[in-house]
């Protein structure tokens, strides 16, 4: 890191996985002088698996995080190592079809793992904790000033707001551009999650004469307003279970202010609202004493991620429900490409406005996408797909290939469109 008076100073607030992997990439640059603010008194992850499509595991080689990630990532066994789910029936355990992406399948992490990693990557100094950014204050032209709630303040050339979907920063970015203020919105779904020793699953299965394969492989039950998903992580020795149930009686949902969004649950509670499943479901269930109970929120497209010299990356900006297994990936992609702008030496010469505002053309149409098909693949799954329906072989056809834009995006192009947008000099040799 250099200190000289031309670095670029940027500050990043929210040490999630969005904010931790762009810091850490960007402390790497000798022009740029990075700062994290992260309002916990120490980094902290749930204790649940996330999955990363081929994109995010792309990001995450680019981040230069490949390595340390593929060593405590879950790969699928061959001969299934590039299915990403098999879909099936809820009522019976009956086969739809699969999701295949050649190379990758599914790359699933233990949340905590992944966090722990990005966190070891990063140099000592960068990280200050108990900092819960509460304002920020910007003029024209000026470097913006972030206030904190134990009263102190940072000024820096950039601020990246990476504090998740209750985001204190949105707001400012919003009314910047003289947009209505968004709100994290109830998706009228809940989700049931727990962890499975996989060996206690594998026995159950067995002594219920049901197949193996169902630990072995990643797999979705669907059924009408529910699904669950359950792949492998910690080296296959756990089985990550997320059960979905869907209420589509109201048109806006509403969560109460003031309930939490997590809260444990009875296992009668998830066992019930699955009783009409079948035997694969209830043993699968019957194996989690201790669910917890999560209210799923996202947020509506923004106009923008950038109002002047702050911009907005993962779920501050574009949180999304999970039935894609794509939220924290598109916050990778967002850390990649500004890893690669700020990263640039030309961005010293070039104005922090004009940086983010092609950070914002790039990044924002593909995340919106990726936002609002992660709605409709729970339509989907719940068959509630107004043209699909329940009827299995549309569904098992679209299935298998609705994922592939997603998954097969180039973040080299999103790279070589800004530069090309930014006036740059030819691209140096890739990181
Ligand atoms: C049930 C479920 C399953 C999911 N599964 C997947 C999956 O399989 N694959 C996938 O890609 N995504 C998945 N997601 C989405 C994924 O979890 C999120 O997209 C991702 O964790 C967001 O990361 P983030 O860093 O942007 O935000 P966060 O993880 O929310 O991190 C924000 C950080 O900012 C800090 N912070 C908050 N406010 C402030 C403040 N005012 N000042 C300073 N710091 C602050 C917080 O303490 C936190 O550390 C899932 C989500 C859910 C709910």
């Amino acid at each position: 890191m250099n200190s000289s008076k031309s670095a670029l100073q940027i500050s990043v607030v929210g040490g999630g996985i969005a904010g931790v992997a762009l810091a850490l990439d960007l402390c790497r640059h000798a022009h740029l002088e990075v700062k994290l603010f992260e309002s916990a008194p120490a980094f902290g992850e749930v204790g649940a698996g996330v999955s990363f499509g081929a994109n995010a595991v792309r990001a995450i080689e680019g981040l230069g995080i490949g390595a340390a990630y593929q060593a405590i990532a879950d790969r699928t066994q061959a001969p299934w190592q590039d299915i990403w789910f098999e879909w099936r029936r809820g009522t019976d355990g009956g086969y739809l079809g699969s999701s295949i992406y050649e190379g990758v399948g599914q790359s699933s992490v233990h949340r905590a793992d992944f966090l722990d990693v990005l966190a070891t990557e990063l140099p000592l100094g960068i990280a200050q904790f108990d900092k819960r950014a509460v304002s920020v204050e910007q003029s024209v032209g000026q470097r913006p000033r972030v206030t904190f709630s134990d009263g102190t303040c940072n000024e820096c050339d950039v601020l990246i707001a990476a504090d998740g979907i209750k985001s204190s920063i949105r707001d400012h970015v919003l009314s910047g551009l003289g947009a209505p203020l968004v709100a994290p919105r109830f998706s009228g779904t809940t989700a049931y999650r727990g962890m499975i020793d996989s060996e206690t699953l594998r026995a159950a299965y067995r002594a219920q004469g049901i197949d193996e394969h169902l630990v072995n492989v990643p797999q979705m039950y669907l059924g009408l307003d529910g699904h669950i998903l359950t792949f492998p992580v910690k080296q296959g020795r756990l089985i990550n279970v997320v059960a979905f149930v869907s209420d589509r009686t109201h048109p806006n949902p509403k969560w109460p202010a003031d309930k939490s969004w997590v809260k444990p649950t009875t296992q009668s509670e998830m066992l019930q609202a699955f009783s009409a499943w079948g035997d694969a479901v209830r043993v699968l269930l019957e194996c989690i004493p201790h669910p917890t109970l999560w209210a799923l929120h996202d947020l509506a497209e923004l106009p923008g991620y950038v109002h002047g010299r702050v911009a907005l990356i993962g779920d501050a900006a574009h949180a999304m429900l999970p039935h894609q297994g794509a939220g924290a990936g598109q916050g990778l992609e967002d850390a990649w490409l500004l890893a690669r702008l700020l990263g640039d030496p030309q961005a010293v010469e070039t104005a922090p406005e004009d940086l983010l505002k092609i950070y914002d053309a790039i990044r924002r149409p593909r995340a919106c996408r990726v936002q609002r098909t992660s709605w409709e693949a729970g339509e989907l799954y719940e068959f509630r797909d107004p043209v699909i329906g329940d009827h299995e072989p549309q569904l098992s056809s679209t299935l298998a290939s609705r994922f592939d834009w997603v998954w097969g995006h180039d973040l080299h192009k999103d790279l070589e469109d800004a530069r090309r947008l930014l006036n740059w000099k030819a691209t140096p040799p890739a990181l």
